[in-house]
């Protein structure tokens, strides 16, 4: 008798790094092979039934279907946005859905991906702070993602070629506090069976979690982005409550040991533009300054407002002139492009009403359900 295991208990592939893919399959008294063959049919091919890998056997395919299972989270909205750019509201178990979001542009094509359900650092004008922390998601959760971007953009683009040419761990959370599953799963992005991606078109952005830095640095080394915002402690504990346990200091000196390893490699800050805040001339020349102790490039970011928030947008007179100072002082500097504030996609707006979103899409469902009954 064939007696199918529930959902849960089945190993989902989706979250299995190369080593433990192949534990994976020596448990099961199979070669390691088996587990660079299955890795390339779920993330090369895009296949998620164990009956369309026909370079397996027909027994192991059985077997597979009995112990294993290639899940992604449920979609629960898919919005296009007029410039391009998708957004998904993905459901994951435990009542709680995530947000994923696309951005096209000519050279390529960007995935944000999220790595926790909330966030527990409650930086001040961060809409996914302010809807709490509910949970990490494990490394299927987070890999999950990027299958089902890839799989319903080569639909949306009738094209199987690299669509999904960079990813971002910029989506909901706060990755270094979900340091396992977040390397696995980044691992698994890099891996040539996995998706293949270049180390330097994966790009981490934390607001600053010190020794997990420093942890990343020898577990996986991805480009580093982070969230500075302002450029001196005073301010910063105030708008990341993160900086009264690392202070921009310490922060600074783990950036520069993340790029001592690499010749090239520049840490990316962010620095959201909230009006009368932190966009004084006076922050610039400080930020300056900071900027010379490290090898650094920086990304203005205008703030997007979202409900319940009293910060506004610095004018883009103010962010120029911002950006001026540190070019004049040497500093490489961008403006980030605003993309998706029409479906309210764009950075620091994920799923800010989510858990209202998800009752609302379970109200939907029962609704539906009563008519059909
Ligand atoms: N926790 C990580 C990654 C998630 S946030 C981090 O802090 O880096 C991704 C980026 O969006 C961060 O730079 C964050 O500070 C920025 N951001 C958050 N809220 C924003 C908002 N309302 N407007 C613009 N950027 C915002």
């Amino acid at each position: 008798m064939n007696i199918q295991l529930a959902s849960s208990e089945k190993t989902n592939l989706l979250g299995l790094d190369r080593p433990a893919m192949e534990a994976f399959f020596a448990e099961m008294g199979e070669k390691s092979f088996r587990a660079t063959q299955v890795m390339k049919w779920i993330h090369q091919v895009g296949v998620n039934d164990f009956e369309q890998m026909t370079n397996i056997s027909k027994s192991l395919r059985a077997a597979l279907a009995s112990s294993a299972e290639i899940t992604v989270p449920s979609i629960l909205s898919d919005e296009l946005s007029e410039d391009g750019t998708r957004k998904w509201l993905l459901s994951v178990p435990g009542k709680s859905a995530i947000e994923m979001v696309f951005i096209p542009e000519e050279s390529r094509g960007t995935l944000c991906v999220s790595s926790q359900v909330g966030c527990t650092l409650n930086c001040s004008f961060c809409a996914t702070g302010k809807q709490g922390y509910n949970r990490n998601l494990n490394t299927a959760e987070i890999v999950g993602q990027v299958w089902l971007a890839k799989t319903l953009l080569a639909q949306q683009y009738q094209t199987d070629d690299r669509i999904v040419s960079n990813v971002v761990m910029m989506g909901m959370g706060e990755p270094l506090m979900n340091f396992d599953n977040v390397v696995a799963a980044m691992n698994i992005m890099q891996d040539d069976c996995g998706f293949g991606l270049s180390r330097r078109r994966i790009t981490l952005s934390t607001a600053g979690v010190v020794p997990q830095i420093d942890a990343l640095l020898e577990a996986c080394h991805v480009s580093l982005a982070v969230s500075l915002h302002a450029p001196n402690d005073e301010l910063r504990n105030e708008l990341v409550p993160l900086n009264r346990k690392y202070p921009i200091d310490e922060l600074l000196s783990a950036c520069r040991r993340y790029v001592a390893s690499s010749n090239r490699a520049k840490v990316t800050f962010e620095y959201v533009m909230l009006e009368g805040i932190n966009d004084d001339l006076e922050h610039a020349h400080q930020l300056a300054s900071l900027m010379q102790t490290v090898p650094s490039k920086v990304n203005l970011i205008p703030f997007n407002p979202f409900e319940g928030i009293d910060y506004k947008r610095s004018s883009n007179s103010r962010i120029n002139r911002f950006k001026d100072i540190l070019q004049d002082a040497g500093v490489i500097v961008t403006v980030r492009k605003t993309r998706g504030d029409d479906i309210e996609a764009a950075c620091g707006q994920l799923a800010g009403d989510v858990m209202d979103r998800t009752r609302r899409a379970e109200r939907f469902r029962q609704k539906q359900a009563e008519k059909i009954q």
